[in-house]
Order: structure tokens, then sequence, then C-alpha cells
């Protein structure tokens, strides 16, 4: 999420989610922070949204949340994804439709959008004019030549501004660290036909549900192959029914079955084509390979991962290959032949655009941090003046002034968890390290009755261990530790219940700490007897 500021409104660019990593269980999604501008929510003019992904929507139903009527900006794809996504929240927004080539106002700022191409169709760049200057921000794109809809990244668009004078250029970093161009997609369709020319039983495709032109692909090869094809999954038969409906996705009459009529037909004729494609453990494609789902995957079977392989998901996809291979499907994927090409533009892409846009000031962004530093490695060669590349971190304020970027200051920016139904709140950090913790070291109560008048237990304390094990000399030495530290105490004063769930939960902790090296999540109750 990007947030313009100018003439005391604001404008947001973006606002999507992140997706948790192994070190972050039982979290569903990360949300921008919104506390920077929750007092503000009445200055925002609109939001813009660059495409359909859920990186950069994601996180709109729950800043709609917070005022229902903030306008929404995009193409006609964009807002139909977000529309689904919003009626999952029962939330009926404010749409406002463009298409590239278009101007129009948002209060102080004056919007012009360009075509982008990128893994999802209708992607597209916006210009953002105000006195203080001119902004470009290209979204999530790439150069290539041949797209499957024939809709190229605006280049005479780009430079054109780059004539009237881009003050500050905003670039996708993703693939700022791969040299060259990003091939075409349409080089991976004869690996696509390889696949359906040599399977002689079923064709089981995966991949991200956003991706219209993958799986228009796959599509296109069925038709070729004379296989009819089946949607499996929520997200899958949703977007690609409003892809279809909207002239995203050109589907031959006939060739879509529900997936119930695979039992009357030939393996060799169908295709299946499901969610799952980054080993996400409840999707399809996970649960084919468990065993858990009506398909039961068996020799013959091909299994296409058409799609990228996002770092951290490895361990994941890895699983999912290893589960299928085991019941005897052959698997196909980027791996093993050409059957993904990324969606963001490559170093040589990212250059010729610095060279066309000629902007004054840039601020790589959509990427990690060694992704954001090769891309202004890039800005600089080509010639942009090093104070002028500013690599920033979420929560920092550039501010434009006389053509001029700088950095000057900061605002919250926190990771906010969304998990069920639970949204922030405070000691969400909190709650996260626990549930680290608790699942790498277990937890333990200790319960003990304390007699009020004399201080002292009425026996010895009770040890209750959760996911942590306990064996005699740990006992003993838990034991032990705590009766010291009672003892101790009382040497002072008499000592309460309250004050006494203190020294246990401290002194066990020191223990454990000194002793095994390791501390579980540890909880005192102590009754009065
Ligand atoms: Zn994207």
């Amino acid at each position: 999420m990007t947030v313009f500021e100018h003439k005391g409104k604001l404008l947001i660019v973006d606002c999507g989610v992140l997706f948790p990593e192994e070190t972050q269980p039982g979290i569903n999604v990360i949300l921008p922070d919104f506390s920077s501008i929750r007092d503000r929510l009445q200055d925002i003019e609109a939001i813009v949204l660059t495409h359909g992904h859920e990186d950069h929507i994601g996180g709109v139903p729950y800043l709609l949340r917070e005022r229902k009527d903030i306008p929404i900006i995009g193409s006609k794809l964009t807002l139909a994804f977000v529309t689904a996504k919003l009626e999952e929240h029962r939330i009926t927004p404010r749409l406002i439709e463009v298409k590239e080539g278009q101007r129009r106002k948002a209060g102080p700022f004056d919007l012009e959008f360009l075509a982008v191409n990128h893994s999802i169709p209708d992607g597209l760049a916006v210009a953002i004019r105000t006195e203080a200057g001119l902004v470009l921000v290209t979204g999530d794109f790439k150069m290539d030549q041949f797209p499957l809809d024939n809709r190229l990244t605006d280049l005479p668009g780009f430079a054109r501004l780059g004539e009237e004078g881009v003050d500050l250029f905003m670039t996708d970093s993703t693939n700022a660290e791969v040299p060259g161009f990003t091939v075409t997609e349409e080089d991976i369709r004869p690996a696509i036909d390889a696949v359906f020319r040599t399977a002689p039983r079923r064709i089981i495709v995966s991949s991200f549900a956003s991706h219209v032109h993958r799986i228009q692909q796959v599509i296109d090869a069925a038709a070729r192959h004379n296989r009819k094809v089946a949607f499996v999954g929520r997200s899958m038969v949703r977007n690609m029914g409003i892809a279809e409906k909207l002239g995203f996705l050109q589907v031959p009459k006939g060739l879509i079955v529900d997936v119930k009529a695979f039992d009357r037909m030939k393996d060799d004729k169908v295709v299946l084509i499901c969610t799952g494609s980054q080993g996400e453990p409840m999707a399809a494609l996970a649960r084919m390979a468990n065993r858990e789902h009506v398909i039961k995957i068996g020799e013959g079977d091909t299994v296409l991962l058409a799609s990228s392989l996002i770092p951290g998901n490895e361990n994941s996809i890895y699983r999912v290959i290893n589960g299928l291979t085991r019941w005897g499907a052959n698997v196909v994927h980027k791996g093993n032949a050409k059957v993904h090409v990324s969606g963001h533009a490559s170093a040589g892409e990212l250059v010729y655009c610095y060279n066309i846009v000629k902007p004054k000031n840039v601020i790589p962004y959509h990427g990690e941090w060694r992704h954001l530093k090769a891309n202004a490695d890039l800005a600089i060669r080509t010639g942009i003046p090093e104070d002028q590349v500013l690599i920033v971190e979420d929560g920092v304020v550039v501010d434009l002034v006389d053509g001029l970027a700088k950095v000057t200051g900061r605002v919250a920016a926190e990771l906010v968890f969304v998990h069920g139904m639970t949204v922030g709140g405070g000691g969400s950090e909190e709650a996260l390290a626990d549930r680290v913790q608790l699942a790498n070291d277990g937890a333990v109560t200790i319960l003990g009755i304390l007699d009020t008048r004399t201080g002292l237990l009425t026996e010895p304390v009770e040890f209750i261990a959760r996911g942590f094990v306990q064996d005699n000399e740990w006992i003993q030495g838990a034991t032990k530790s705590i009766d010291d530290a009672l003892r101790a105490a009382n040497k002072v004063k008499i000592v309460n219940g309250a004050e006494l769930e203190d020294i246990f939960t401290q002194s066990l902790t020191r223990w454990m700490q000194r002793k095994y090296r390791r501390i579980p999540v540890i909880t005192s109750v102590v009754v009065d007897a």
C-alpha cells in the first residue's frame, strides 16, 4: 500500500496482503498498518488498484471496513476480482472503472492510466500529476512482446511522460536481479503441447486462480487435443467465471464440463484445472497428493504445475510433488520443463524503462530488500544520481519538493496479522511470539496451593506439561528451583498468591534457561488453601 498526500488529501495506490511464512504459524494473511491514516479516512480521495493480485487488492476489504465509501479506481477485471472478494466480506464498494489511455481527477490528483502487461490481464500503471510533480507508478509489469491478448505495455506512453518530465518513478523490482529480458508467455506453448501429446491418461493442471492467460493456454491445448476441461476449487471456478464473462478468457463452446462428468469419460479425454500450485495444504492438489480428494491420482496421470515457485513455499511444493509421484503420477514443473515464465520485468526491461522515462528520482518498489537494491543499481547505471535513488522500507516518508525526493520521516508500519476472525489488535506480535515458543518448546503450567497465614505451600507444586517431555530428573530439579525461590522470598516477608505466581514463573524460567537452554511458555497458578 502506497499513500500519496497533496494539499491535505490522500490517494492510496494498491492495498495488498502478505502471506505468512512458516515462522508465522496460525496467521491467515498480513495486512498493511492503517494506523497512520486511521484519523484521516475522510481525506482519502480514492484507492487506485493497479491489478487484481492478492498482494495488491487483498487488504481492500479491511480498509473498507474502516470507511465503506472510499471510491475504488481500477480496470474492469481488477474491479471484478475485488468486488468478488468484497462480496465475501458483505461490502458493496463504490467503483470507478477506468481504461488505459484515460485521465481523471481524484481531488488534487490528476490521474492517467497506462496499459501494462503482467501475469494477470488488464494491469495498469498510473501517472499521478500534482503541483508537486509527476509520479509514475508501474504496478507489477513486464514487457512481453507477444502477449496472448495483444495488449502491450505502453512504452510510447512511458516515453511521452518521460518527455513531459517524470519527477518520481516507482518501478517493480521483483526480477531486478535476473539479467536480460523475461521471455514471452508464448514460449511455453510447446512444452504444454508436449504434455498434452504424450499424457497417456488424465491431465491435472495447477496454476494461480488469477493467471487467466496461463489457463487460456491450457484451454487452447485441451481444444487442440480433444480433451474436456473441468475447474476445481472455489477461487478457480469463481475467477474463471468472471474472466470468461468479461471476455478475458476465450472458451470454446462445450469444452468446460463438471468434474462429476469425468466418471463417464475416458481418462485420455479430460483435463482438470485446480489451485494449489504453491503446496497450500487445503487446496485440491495437496489433497490429491494425500489421497483425500475425490480425484484419486494413479499410474499414468500427468500433473502439470504451470506456475512459479514462490520462495518460502519450496518445502510444501516438494511435499506435494513427492506425494503425487508416489501414487504414480508424472509431475511436470518448471524444474523439468519450460512450463512457466515470470510476470515481472527482468533487468534488461527495467534499464529500458529508465532510459525512456528518464526520471529525476526513483523509488524501486515491490520486492525484497535485495531486489530493491538490484533495481536501484540499475537506475544508477543509467545515469540517475545516486542521491536520487531512494531505497525505502515500509513506513518511510518521502517528500517530493521542487523536483527533489527526500526521506523526511517515518510512520508506524507494523505487520498486522489476521488470524481467523481476529484482525491485529493489541499484542498480536506477542501472541505470535508465544505461538512460535509453544511450537518450539511447549508449555508448562505450575499449580500451587498456598496457606495464606504461613506463606507456605500446603503440598508440593504440581506441573502440567504440553508438548514438553518431563522426566524424573526434570521434575526433581523444577520442584527444587520452586522450593528454593519460595524459601528465599519468605525470608524477607510472607508472600501472597499473585507474588508467588511471578516467583514461580521467574525461577522456573531461570532454571530451565540455565540447565536446558530452552524455555517453554510457563504459566503459574496459585490458589489459596
Ligand atoms: Zn502482480
